[in-house]
């Protein structure tokens, strides 16, 4: 047998059908083109990377583990370097006491915000965490409850930018505006940094003061340009998603200007203190090599994402985006339109997971989100969606948002075993 017939098997002895086999095959002929670009940008991502740590000049004596305060801490000091330079960036902010994305959203927008101003977003309704940092739900300790307001613009019905409306929405107290790069829960597309860049033009054209801060989550590599290189003052992620590289155990990060940076590391941890505390307690090297191993792992999750879109497509689901359209992020979305339908795939990545691949989800209320959420991940760091996962709200259309994927393999399994999943409950035949 050669190795073709050998992998085969494999499959099959894994349990998948030798139909979806067959489609499986045809997907991957048919994506041979967009699989190239895939690779050719991670390419470029790890060419930027690799420039940065030699730049910085890093070293072994980077990865020693602080306690305690973590005065000069040189390996965290680097690697804020580091990251400055691969996100073209004048500082940044690279730290595990970032706990999660919307902290470091949460961070940089009380740091950079003061009672009287007025956050703007021009793209509709932010990810469902911000509710309580601007206090669309009353949250005590939101930025409304500090004196900061909120205005929102919402996308135009084809998701275009609403241009004259967000010039009426700049005024005189509008202080800083957040342009959230990936769709999220939402039903609308991803912006690429091209068009986040048109949006920022236009938004100086009107206060050429205004600062703007791009949610840069899930975006990271998945361009050859990032945000701040299309005008933005802040890009702010996870770093258990795209830039960890599925190694870093928890952070976030803040880049782009030195100011707006400093802030932020007040807010942080105080007033004075800023970025010269806090200890790396011994996460450097998986940070350092997290961020050398992104865009490799961030080319394997897109393409994932590519296939499973190809497939569910065939298989006569709206998928968004389409398998040949242009991406943004590492997101795929899948409208199943019942809720058997979302249970069944989310169960089938579930049981492709390398950890606890024998539980079964179960949609439950979950903090920050506004209906159920169903989610399915079975993490080496527990919550890392940069690992293969995916996770839909319990509501129409039911929608599954499906990412990540340490390895373009494990993607691929873990699709196929999603779709065999929904042959067996009889969604598809
Ligand atoms: C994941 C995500 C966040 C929040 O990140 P957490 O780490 O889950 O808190 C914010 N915005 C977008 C667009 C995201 O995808």
């Amino acid at each position: 047998m050669d190795t073709k017939g050998m992998l085969e098997k494999a499959y099959k002895d894994y349990g998948i059908d030798e139909k979806l086999l067959k489609l499986a095959e045809q997907a991957e002929t048919d994506l041979h083109d967009i699989f190239g670009r895939i690779e050719n940008r991670a390419e470029i991502g790890q060419l930027k990377v690799l420039n940065a740590f030699h730049e910085n000049r890093v070293s072994e004596a980077d990865f020693v583990k602080t306690t305690g305060y973590g005065y000069d801490d040189g390996g965290r000091d680097r690697l804020e370097k580091v990251f400055a330079s691969v996100f073209k960036g004048e500082d940044a902010l690279v730290r595990a006491q970032l706990i999660s994305g919307t902290h470091a959203i949460s961070t940089a927008l009380f740091a950079n915000l003061r009672p009287g101003d007025e956050l703007l977003s021009p793209c509709g309704k932010p990810y469902d965490t911000l509710d309580s940092i601007i206090g669309l739900n009353d949250a005590a300790g939101s930025l409304k409850d500090y004196g900061v307001s909120y205005r929102q613009v919402d996308l135009n019905d084809d998701y275009s930018f609403d241009y004259e409306n967000i010039r009426k929405a700049i005024n005189d107290k509008t202080a800083l505006v957040e342009i959230q790069r990936s769709r999220g829960y939402a039903q609308r597309p991803t912006f690429s940094v091209y068009k986040i860049g048109e949006l920022i033009r236009f938004i100086k054209s009107v206060k050429p003061d205004l600062k703007v801060m791009v949610d840069n989550c899930y975006g990271e590599f998945v361009e050859e340009m990032e945000p701040l290189e299309a005008g933005a003052d802040i890009i702010v992620g996870s770093l258990i998603k795209n830039p960890g590289g599925g190694l870093a155990p928890i952070g976030g990060y803040i880049v782009g200007n030195a100011d707006m940076v400093e802030k932020s590391a007040y807010r942080l941890t105080a007033p004075g203190l800023g970025k010269e505390i806090g200890a790396n307690l011994g996460v450097n090297k998986d940070l350092f090599q997290g961020l050398f191993l992104a865009p490799q792992v961030v080319a394997g999750a897109q393409k994932g994402a590519v296939f499973a879109a190809y497939i569910l497509d065939k298989l006569g689901f709206e998928v968004n985006p389409g398998p040949f359209d242009e991406r943004s992020d590492i997101i795929q979305a899948v409208d199943f339109h019942s809720p058997e339908g979302l249970i069944a795939f989310c169960e089938g990545i579930q049981a492709a997971a390398p950890i606890d691949s024998f539980v079964r989800p179960e949609p439950c209320d979950m903090p920050g989100y506004d209906s159920q959420v169903i989610m399915a991940a079975g993490n080496f760091i527990s919550g890392a969606s940069i690992e293969l996962s995916c996770d839909g709200p319990m509501r129409e259309p039911y929608t599954a948002f499906f990412q990540g994927g340490l390895t373009w393999y494990h993607a691929k399994a873990g699709i196929l075993t999603a779709v065999q999943k929904l042959f067996e409950a009889g969604i598809v035949q």
